[in-house]
């Protein structure tokens, strides 16, 4: 229902304008929910239950946070001390953290996206960082890398603008096994066959991704999380996250 309506939205006015009715509808859909039995920590509001979307994530209907961006959030919370010369990049935001990051940082914290119609601070291209060395204190590059095709030169772009001990957290889709890439796969229609997405360019293993940021410099710790019992919170799936330092 709710991504039913949202699509309908989509549709018929222009983006700008969407977006705009995008918040007041979750608003007034949020209302639906009003409860205590799951909490957002981004936006920090209580509800009797999240959206659950049809591949199973859980939806937050205030903030419209994925169980991702809530992990995230607290995970920037943890490792992210921003202090008097430091600058925080961050890759194809997610608007409910961009909100609170940039209230938080101001000047301090920027932004990319590689598509020009977003409203970024940059529109760096990954694999060639308009930005000097070392650069960035901390950096968020969440399901950014499984779209790259020279993935390789987008990571030693992401340690070369990241300043000694600084610290960047990597996320995207994962696999069992090794890394899945096909050459041959080129049209949008094979991509989402093969990658599960149309615009994916592979499907990485934990232990390939780790093995790739490793051999560009990077020290990598991996963060494991199982499945939350109570589902409190709405992590209902199993989620790694790699902390890559300089
Ligand atoms: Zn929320």
């Amino acid at each position: 229902m709710y991504q039913k309506l949202k699509i309908i939205i989509k549709f018929i006015l222009p983006q700008g304008i969407a977006n705009r009715v995008e918040n007041l509808f979750r608003k007034l859909y949020s209302l639906f929910y009003s409860g205590n039995k799951v909490y957002c920590t981004i936006c920090q509001k209580h509800f009797s239950k999240f959206i659950v979307l049809e591949n199973g994530d859980q939806l937050c209907p205030a903030c419209g946070s994925l169980p991702r961006h809530r992990r995230l959030w607290l995970i920037i919370n943890e490792e992210n001390k921003i202090n008097n010369d430091d600058v925080m990049l961050h890759f194809s935001p997610e608007k409910c953290i961009t909100q609170k990051l940039k209230k938080l940082y101001e000047e301090k914290y920027h932004t990319t996206d590689y598509d020009t119609k977003t409203n970024t601070k940059f529109h760096f291209d990954i694999t060639n960082i308009a930005a000097k060395e070392a650069t960035y204190t901390y950096m968020i590059c969440y399901h950014v890398l499984e779209h790259i095709e020279n993935d390789m030169q987008a990571m030693k772009e992401l340690y070369r603008i990241l300043k000694p001990q600084g610290k960047i957290v990597i996320q995207t889709p994962f696999k069992e096994g090794a890394i899945y890439e096909n050459a041959e796969v080129k049209t949008k229609q094979d991509r989402l066959k093969h990658f599960g997405q149309d615009d994916h360019v592979r499907i990485y293993s934990v232990d390939g991704l780790k093995k790739r940021l490793e051999s560009v410099g990077f020290n990598v710790a991996l963060k494991q999380y199982e499945n939350e019992k109570n589902n409190f919170y709405g992590f209902k799936k199993q989620e790694t996250i790699f902390i890559c330092e300089k």
